[in-house]
Order: C-alpha cells, then structure tokens, then sequence
C-alpha cells in the first residue's frame, strides 16, 4: 500500500492542490483585505510563511503520506482560520464588514445584495405595535412612497447615521438631513406632496395618529433588514412649513455609557464622583441640543446606588430606563400640568436624588433651591455651553443670586466632538506656530492627526469603507466638571463672576477647550475638529441649520 502511494501520480497534485487554493486567498483576499483595515501586512505575510513552511515540513518529515498529508492540509486551513477570527475581532473592521461562517447568514447576505441591486425593490420590514406594515401592490403609487421612504432610512443605516430628519426647504420641496457623528449631511430632496406621503407611511407603520398633523407624536418602529433589526425612534411635528419628521436609530444606545465612557478626562472623572457621592444641593448638567446632555444625566444616575436611594426623574421624553429609577414623564398636554407642581409634589415625598431633565421655566428653578437641600440632589439639565453660561443661566432663572448661589453644589457642561477615523487619519508635524496655540511646549508633541477619508488599496486610493470618506468615527464628549465649594457659592451669591471665574481656574481641571485640545494631542481628534467644536459658541456655525425648534425642549 505504502509502495503503492509512493509511485501514485496522484500524490504531488495531492499536495499542490490545497497549497494553490491556501496561496490564492492568502494573496488576494487577504492581502487586500489586510491592507484595507491598515493591520501590520508584513507580520502577517510573515507569519502566513511560516505556516506554509510548516505544512510542507509536515507533509515532507511524517513517516507516512496518510498522516503527512491531513497534517499539512490542517496547518494551511489553522492559518486562514487564524486570520479570519483575528480580523473579526479586531475593532478596526465595522459590524457590517464582518466575516460570517454561517451559510444561513451569508445566504441572507447574498440575497439582500441581490435585492439592494434591484432598484425599486421592498426590502425592510417595518414593524409597529399593529405588526408589520403591509407591502402595497407593486406598480401602485404606494409603491413608490415605500420604496422611497426605505430609500431614506437605507441610506441612513449604510452611512452610519444615528439621526435623521425630513422636513421643509422652501414652500414646495422637503430635504433629508443625515445626522452622521453630529454633523448634518444633506439627503435627497423630494417634492412636498411626496414627502408627507413618506411620513404618512411610517406614522402609519409606527402605529401613530395619521390624520393629527400638527401635534407632536413620538413611536418606535423597528426597521428589520436581512441580518439585523434596528430600534427607530420616530418623532413627527407639525411646523410652520408643515410637518416634519425626526428619526433616531437605537435611541437607548445612547443612554447606555456609563460615566467613565463618556470622554471624562482622569481628574474630571474623578470631580464628578466627588459631586455624586456629595449627594446635596442642585448640581446642572449644561449642554447644547444633540450635544450629549441626556447620555451625562443617565451616567450620572446610574453612578447612584438605586437600591439604597430613591432616585427619580422628570422628563418629557423619557430616552431609557434605568433599572430601581422612577422615570415620572410630564406631560405638558395633560390638564392642569404644571412642571413645578409636578417637582414640587415629587419633592414632598422626599427623594433622595431627583432629576430634571430639562429646566423648562423658573417657576422649576425656584422651586429646586426651596427643597430640603442638605438631604436631597438635584440634577438639573439645562440649554448652556459652558460651566460659567450654566450658572449664569440658572441664576437668572432662579432670579435670586442668593437663592440660586446657596442651592449649587456642582456643575458640568460638555461638547461632543469627533473622533478620527483610526483607518484613515493622516499623521503631520505640527508647526511651533501652532503648538503654541495649542498651549503646548514646543517638541512636547511630535506629531498630529488630521482627517483622511481615503486609503491605499492595492495602491490605489479608494474612499475609507470604515467612516465612508467623511475622516471621523464616532464622537465623544469633551467638558467642564466643577464641584462648588462654600468660596464659589458666595461668589454667586454675591454675582462675582470673574471671581468665580478665577476661582475655577485655580483648581487646574480641564475647559471644554482644553479637553478638546488634550484629545487632539492624543491623536484621537483633529485640530480642526477642535477649532469647529469650540468656534460655534457665537453664531452658530453648525451645517447646515437646525429646524425650528419644536414647541417642546429638545432633548440631547
Ligand atoms: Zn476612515
């Protein structure tokens, strides 16, 4: 038998074979592939020798062809192995660019490319508490608005926006803006008539009220694709140009973080656990809409123990829950409803931490510094960009300085910013010139990033498939966190600001602006990024502008 073999024409090409298909993929997919996530490509094709030299040691050193042979088919299948899982788990590569070895799951791909391939073509499945939304007949004109609607929240997903919003230009036409890591992409723009009838779709979908056009209406709708299923927050207004509609995927997400994963620099971390184990006096929570307010009040509560203190809100939206929380959800619709009545009523039964998450009017902020202090928190959310603004803010809201001066125990604004795309962010020497801006000694910092968008594969530019070009990957938050002791109380009391001021900066923590710049020194962001976040104080330089803002505080 073993005589037989030896002489088999059949052995070499036995052994030819496997090394032909293990050499292909090693050198066009992986290769490519390699290159495409930047990983050490020369490591690798290193490390793909050396297991080459193994199956042939194999295959060559063992006594027999029968043992040799799997031997070495093992050793070439381990290394592609050991890359796939390795690439699958390396942070680099985007959920959706994954390496699936589920035939179910790659049938379902393939089939969902075929689908997206056909223009014109139903592929979500919209489901709201009534259950999914009938496909209206191919050829309708009910067609086409689904087809366009999916078109809409297609696009929206592939791009990587969290937000979305369709709404007026001008008298006759409707514009989508993505929100993609804060910043407005514009969308397809689509006469007037078409896009109330795309809005109409998904109310219906969502389960809301069609035929109310002007009152605000919030539903979740779960978008189902091949291979995933998103939670869609749908809000819909009715606006001076007629109604809008606002999309928010995962709107849970992003009250999930807790306080050690929102941006916090070290000795801010640790500041705003000094002010939550302080547990007295109203501390704000400052920020502009969409700038993260709501993720640092969810973290913030969550860092109290919900078990052995009464924790509360006031909300009008509640985003999440949090588990042992008591989310009261006010209702400015609701008969009689008056948001200080509301906290005052909750603040008679004594809680030991209370939230309000928005500061809609002063009759609130009064009634904040008239609760037992010294044994109750109170977080209080409000609109402002800056520690110093939040302040301010709430001592004109209070409309006593002493009252207002004597309740605060803390405060925190923030900013999100950008953070660059790890796949595609191009290293630069910084000039001297401007290290000094940045408040940095000169040859502290030996290089920066600025934004990329396109990589090298197979030396060819090609549009970053990890952030699509845009150079920015996710965001994080950059702030101002401040206890506020006995000497900073009277300082408010007595409306000294330049001497609270002062007084702040003596304590050496971080201003929004100096966190940016930290994060830019870190390589994380960009100096652009930077001037853009910490520019757009006065007026805001935010592309492209804002809808009206809705008769109801905006959550962020
Ligand atoms: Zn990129």
């Amino acid at each position: 038998m073993q005589g037989l073999f030896l002489l088999s024409p059949w052995k070499p090409i036995l052994v030819i074979l496997p090394f032909i298909g293990w050499a292909w993929v090693v050198s066009t997919i992986y290769d490519k592939d390699a290159a495409r996530w930047y990983f050490k490509r020369q490591a690798w094709n290193t490390g793909h020798m050396v297991a080459a030299a193994a199956a042939v040691a194999a295959v060559v050193l063992a006594p027999n062809f029968l043992i040799g042979w799997p031997v070495m088919v093992l050793i070439l299948a381990g290394d592609l192995m050991v890359y796939a899982v390795l690439r699958n788990k390396d942070d680099r590569v985007p959920e959706h660019h994954k390496w699936s070895f589920s035939l179910a799951d790659l049938k379902a791909r393939a089939e969902a490319r075929k689908a997206a391939k056909q223009q014109k073509h139903v592929e979500l499945g919209l489901r709201g508490p009534g259950g999914v939304a009938p496909v209206p007949a191919k050829d309708s004109p009910e067609y086409e608005v689904r087809v366009l609607a999916e078109r809409i929240l297609i696009d929206a997903m592939e791009g990587r926006a969290v937000r979305f919003e369709l709404r007026p230009v001008d008298q006759q036409n409707y514009g989508v803006i993505y929100m993609i890591d804060g910043v407005g992409q514009a969308g397809p723009t689509m006469p007037k008539d078409q896009a109330v009838k795309v809005i109409t779709l998904l109310k219906a979908a969502a389960g809301m009220d069609v035929k109310d056009v002007r009152r605000k209406q919030v539903a979740d709708l779960a978008v189902e694709r091949a291979g995933g299923r998103h939670v869609l927050r749908l809000t819909t207004s009715g606006t001076a140009g007629g109604m809008a509609l606002r999309g928010q995927f995962e709107p849970e997400e992003q009250v999930k973080r807790s306080l050690d994963e929102l941006g916090l620099t070290d000795d801010q971390l640790a500041e705003a656990r000094a002010i939550i184990d302080d547990r007295r006096g109203v501390v704000l929570i400052a920020a502009g809409p969409f700038e993260g307010r709501t993720s640092t009040l969810y973290a913030v509560l969550r860092s109290h123990d919900a078990y052995t203190t009464n924790v509360q809100t006031v909300e009008l939206e509640p985003v999440g829950m949090i588990e042992g929380v008591r989310h009261n959800k006010f209702d400015p619709l609701e008969e009689g409803a008056e948001y200080a009545t509301t906290v005052r009523s909750i603040l008679r039964r004594d809680p030991d931490v209370l939230a309000i998450a928005e500061l809609p009017d002063q009759a609130t902020a009064v009634e904040t510094t008239r609760a037992d202090l010294e044994r109750t928190r109170i977080y209080v959310g409000l609109n402002a960009e800056g520690a110093l603004a939040a302040v301010q803010t709430f001592v004109k809201a209070v409309g006593d300085p002493r009252a207002a001066g004597q309740a605060l125990h803390g405060v925190t604004a923030q900013k999100l910013i950008r953070l660059l795309c790890p796949n595609c962010k191009v290293e630069y020497q910084p000039t001297p010139e401007m290290l000094k801006k940045l408040g940095v000694k000169p040859g502290a910092v030996s290089a920066l990033y600025r934004k990329g968008g396109q990589v090298l594969i197979r030396n060819k530019p090609d549009t970053c498939p990890m952030c699509q070009g845009t150079g920015y990957f996710g965001q994080a938050g950059v702030f101002e966190v401040f206890r506020l002791g006995s000497e900073e109380r009277a300082l408010i009391a007595g409306q000294d600001l330049v001497g609270l001021r002062s007084a702040l900066q003596k304590r050496r923590l971080p201003t929004i602006q100096e966190a940016a710049i930290r994060k830019a020194l870190e390589g994380i962001t960009s100096v652009e990024e930077v001037v853009r976040i910490t520019a757009s104080s006065q007026p805001k330089k935010r592309p492209p502008s804002k809808p009206p803002a809705p008769a109801a505080a905006k959550q962020g």
